[in-house]
Order: structure tokens, then C-alpha cells, then sequence
């Protein structure tokens, strides 16, 4: 199998008896499968933390990360594409919300999210394709493109006959509206454009922070980038603003999640190729990257270093930080 995700890291990872019955095809993928020792964990009702949602939810070993394991297993034990075919397995991983509760939670660290993204990306190679899961990995790109499609968002949630067809045509849960975007996405004010042109003069690098604006942030919620910028203008802070219309060709910053968690690999590599070349003159000079969205800046800090990106894609997982991570390490002043 040629796995499209780097899973060297796992050469080495895993403990007790893990890997006694590592599956035959797969490689690295089927040792990241077989970090699960089977403590059950994530089948625990009474479980504080976040593992995992679809078991809690439907109280189904099988929606569970170790129900998934045991059937991958299974799978790659008969040959290395039996398990793209196999439904249960696409049902069951189709389930998954990809939180990465497992990974912070199971004591072998056991990274589900990242392994249905292989998955998909295999599925996808296969030939397996959907008109969902393209437009859920395109959605940011095309509501840029095309406005109007918020449009299409705000009669669907108000129209029955729109909520029953999105169900049968993409599967989307009739009872449920859908967020809405704002009138108007994210831009620059004059005082912000003005701030990023002198971004060359700004020496104190630790006092100088880029703030990435991630698609959802922009598209959905430009008023709380507006309050992020000015809470960290308040703190002392000389912001720089890296934003999905940052550039001005047709081509749009994104760090590539919507992308990423369908299996879109090789746009996903584009995606975060093009940032990290935008990013690379504050990587030089060591400068956070603080973000706003997790699932989005987080690719940032994990994903992207198994993309086979290089050094920079290293550097910069290294200096970024949520937007709350931030604000409780800093020791700021407040300058009301
Ligand atoms: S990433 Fe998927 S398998 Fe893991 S806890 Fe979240 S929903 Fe469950």
C-alpha cells in the first residue's frame, strides 16, 4: 500500500503487548492502527473527558476507537485494499467526528482522526467518490467563489422542502440549521492594511504576532477577528493579519482543514505549501502565529507535519499558539 500521509513517527510508538499482532499489510499505518492495547477506555460510560462522541452517543462498541481498530485489523489482515471495500467499516468510520478525543485521551495515544484521513485518501484513489465529501473539502473555497451560496444556506434552513432534499441529495440532518455567514467576510481596515505594509519595520518580534484568519473565522464570524485584533492592539501588541484574501491573486489562504479531514492530500499539501511560503519571512524571524479557530490552527501544529513539508513546516509548528494559549502565557500589560 502507498500511504499518502507520512506515518514514520510510529515506527517506535505503542506499549505492552501492542504490537503482538500487527496486521500484515500497511506498514506504519498498521502499527499506528495497533498502538490499541484493548483497555476499553473508549468504551467507558462514565468517561469525564471527550472520548469519544459517536460511542456516547450511540453506546455501539463499534462506533468506538477501539471497535474501529478491531476491525481494521481484521482487514488488514486479508490484504491491503479489503478494507476500502468493506461497509461496515466505512459506516462506522463515517461516525467518527474527527475530535481527536483519542488522541489526548487513550494512553497509547491512538490518533483515529488521522487515520480515517488515510483512509479517505485511499478510498478516494480507489475510485470511491461523493458529492458530499467534495463539497464539505471545497466549502470555504466555493462560498469565496460564489457568494450567493450563503444565500442558498439561509433559504435551506427556512424552507422544509430544502431540508428534506439536502438530506437525500448530501445526507445533511434535516432538523438542523446550518451556521449561517455573515453579510460581509473579513477585510482589512485601512489602519490594519497600514500595519501589515510596515510589518518589514517591526523589530521586536516578540511583540510582533501574525494572526492567522482562518476561512470560518472570516467567512462566519468577522467580529470576533475584529475583537481579537483589538484585544491584542490593547495588550501592546503590533498585530499582522494573514487572512483568506490576504493575496491579491484569485488563490485563497486557507490552511487546507476542510481539505485535509475529507483525505484531499495533494490540495491539502498546495494549501499549506502557499501559506508556509507567505508565513516563511516571520518564520525567519521567529514570530508567533496566533489563531483563532482550533480545528484550523492546529493543522498548523500537527497536520501539516505529516505532510512532508520540511524544515519550515517544523519551525512554524513550533511558534504557534491558539488565541486563548496566548493570552494566558504572555505576561501582558493592559494599556486601557
Ligand atoms: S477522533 Fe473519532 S474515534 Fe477518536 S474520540 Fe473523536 S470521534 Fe471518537
Amino acid at each position: 500500500m502507498k500511504k499518502l500521509l507520512d506515518w514514520s513517527n510510529y515506527h517506535d510508538q505503542g506499549m505492552g503487548d501492542a504490537y503482538a499482532d500487527i496486521p500484515k499489510h500497511g506498514g506504519n499505518f498498521a502499527k499506528a492502527v495497533s498502538v490499541c492495547i484493548r483497555s476499553g477506555v473508549c468504551q467507558e460510560t462514565d468517561n469525564k473527558g471527550v472520548m469519544c462522541p459517536s460511542f456516547r452517543l450511540n453506546d455501539d462498541p463499534v462506533l468506538s476507537p477501539g471497535g474501529r481498530v478491531q476491525l481494521l485489523k481484521q482487514l488488514l489482515n486479508q490484504d491491503d485494499q479489503a478494507f476500502l471495500k468493506d461497509q461496515k467499516l466505512a459506516d462506522s468510520l463515517a461516525n467518527c467526528v474527527s475530535c481527536k478525543g483519542c488522541k489526548r485521551e487513550c494512553e497509547n495515544n491512538l490518533d483515529m482522526a488521522m487515520i480515517k484521513v488515510e483512509y479517505l485518501a485511499q478510498r478516494r484513489r480507489a475510485g470511491f467518490r461523493s458529492l458530499r465529501s467534495w463539497l464539505f473539502s471545497e466549502f470555504p473555497f466555493l462560498l469565496y467563489r460564489f457568494p450567493i451560496l450563503g444565500r442558498f444556506i439561509q433559504w435551506r434552513n427556512s424552507s422544509k422542502f430544502l431540508q428534506k432534499l439536502s438530506k437525500k441529495v448530501i445526507a445533511i440532518n434535516e432538523s438542523i440549521p446550518l451556521p449561517e455567514p455573515a453579510r460581509t467576510p473579513y477585510f482589512d481596515s485601512e489602519k490594519q492594511l497600514k500595519n501589515n505594509a510596515m510589518s518589514a519595520s517591526y523589530t521586536d518580534n516578540k511583540r510582533c504576532i501574525v494572526l492567522l484568519i482562518d476561512s470560518f473565522s472570516a467567512l462566519f464570524s468577522p467580529k470576533a477577528v475584529n475583537d481579537a485584533i483589538a484585544v491584542l492592539s490593547v495588550a501592546g501588541y503590533d498585530v499582522i493579519t494573514l487572512h483568506p484574501k490576504s493575496t491579491a491573486s484569485a488563490h485563497l489562504i486557507d490552511s487546507g482543514r476542510s481539505l485535509f479531514s475529507q483525505g484531499y492530500i495533494e490540495r491539502t499539501r498546495e494549501q499549506a505549501s502557499d501559506l508556509i511560503s507567505l508565513l516563511k519571512p516571520h518564520i525567519l524571524l521567529n514570530r508567533r502565529v496566533v489563531g483563532l479557530e482550533p480545528s484550523a490552527l492546529l493543522m498548523l501544529r500537527d497536520e501539516y507535519l505529516t505532510l512532508n513539508l520540511g524544515d519550515e513546516a517544523i519551525a512554524l509548528a513550533k511558534n504557534t499558539l491558539l488565541f486563548e494559549e496566548f493570552i494566558a502565557r504572555e505576561p501582558v500589560k493592559w494599556t486601557f
